[in-house]
């Protein structure tokens, strides 16, 4: 992958996206003033790409965490790259509009960098944003994804956002909105789980080969929250095999899952509310693992993804992953 001087990467729309990026997302019972002062951290020690997502319900202090960080003179807001998310609730193309307009109320920005679609499963529309039947299942809506992707375009043309991309997305699902009659804009990217146990081998191929960028998340292995995930799962970053690379490198286990992401032409987020491990973190750009060495983390390969999506089953946009 080729990065420029600030270790950005160009995208098939012309505009520029920084190959790592920091994620805000956390369980609840995480006080989202955690958030808020991780993000400053975050842009203090150089990171520049921030994801977010109207139902992670943490814009507000994102967004209060970067106008401190432009008040304080660090960073200007074209210097931040900041990725929206429309939820599930909003897919209908009458309403995927207010969506965004919400998120840049929270966070105060005339625009956002990125808006992609979250995850390609719609929900009802309403207030609640996890609408649930009496069984506690969650109820579902049947939309038209290519509306809602005409309505992103929409968002685009306005000049709410500077590009649009995809999350959750399978190959079927990318090929609907690429074959799409009158497409106007390709998704930039698609947002998907991957990393050493869950390569995304097929789908990388699939989207290098339509000039779509693949970006990971739980890069490292996820935050183990368990509303989505089995804590039986083995621990990434306690894998002897990466241990091992990392040890010859003389770097951390996450610093070489980052690192492995970039070197197969990946924007890789990962998450941490850490400042010492957000300042290690920066470090990915300053190694190189031989070929030998990621052929072995691709051995690692298991098919396996950590986020349980079992709660979406029996939605006609099934599967999501790719085997
Ligand atoms: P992740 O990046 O895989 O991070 C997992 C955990 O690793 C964090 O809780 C962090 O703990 C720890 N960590 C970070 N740096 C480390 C280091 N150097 N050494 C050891 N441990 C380290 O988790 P994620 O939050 O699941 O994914 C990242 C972001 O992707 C999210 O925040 C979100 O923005 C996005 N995401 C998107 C979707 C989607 O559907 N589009 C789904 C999931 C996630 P500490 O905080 O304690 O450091």
């Amino acid at each position: 992958m080729e990065f420029d001087k600030d270790h950005c990467i160009k995208m098939n729309d012309g505009n520029k996206i920084p190959a790592v990026g920091f994620g805000t997302y956390s369980p609840d019972a995480v006080q989202k003033s955690k958030c808020e002062e991780a993000t400053k951290v975050a842009i203090e020690v150089g990171f520049r790409h921030i994801d977010g997502a109207f139902v992670y319900g943490t814009e507000e202090e994102v967004g209060r965490a970067i106008h401190e960080k432009i008040e304080d003179g660090t960073v200007k807001r074209e210097d931040i790259f900041y990725t929206g998310k429309l939820g599930s609730t909003f897919h209908r193309p009458e309403l995927v509009r207010s969506c965004l307009e919400q998120s840049l109320k929270k966070l105060k920005f005339d625009y956002l960098d990125l808006f992609i679609i979250h995850i390609p499963v719609s929900l009802k529309p309403g207030p609640d944003l996890s609408p649930m039947d009496e069984n506690g299942k969650l109820i579902f809506d049947i939309v038209d994804l290519r509306q809602t992707w005409e309505a992103m375009e929409a968002c685009k043309d306005a000049g709410l956002v500077k590009s649009i991309g995809v999350s959750n997305f399978n190959i079927r699902q990318l090929e609907m909105i690429l074959n799409k009659p009158g497409l106007k804009y390709k998704p930039v990217l698609n947002q998907v789980e991957c990393h050493p146990y869950l390569k995304q081998s097929k789908l990388l191929a699939f989207c290098k080969s339509k000039d779509i960028l693949l970006e990971a998340y739980c890069a490292l292995g996820s935050q183990r929250d368990k509303m989505w995930v089995d804590q039986s799962t083995p621990v990434l970053l306690e894998d002897p095999v990466l241990g091992a690379i990392a040890k010859k490198y003389n770097r951390s286990p996450a610093l070489v899952a980052l690192r492995y992401q970039l070197q197969r032409g990946i924007v890789v987020l990962f998450k941490s509310f850490t400042r010492k491990r957000l300042e290690e973190n920066f470090q990915v750009f300053d190694f190189q693992l031989s070929e030998e060495d990621m052929k072995t983390i691709d051995g690692m390969n298991k098919n396996r993804s950590y986020v349980n999506l079992e709660p979406f089953f029996g939605h006609p946009q099934f599967p999501i992953i790719d085997e």
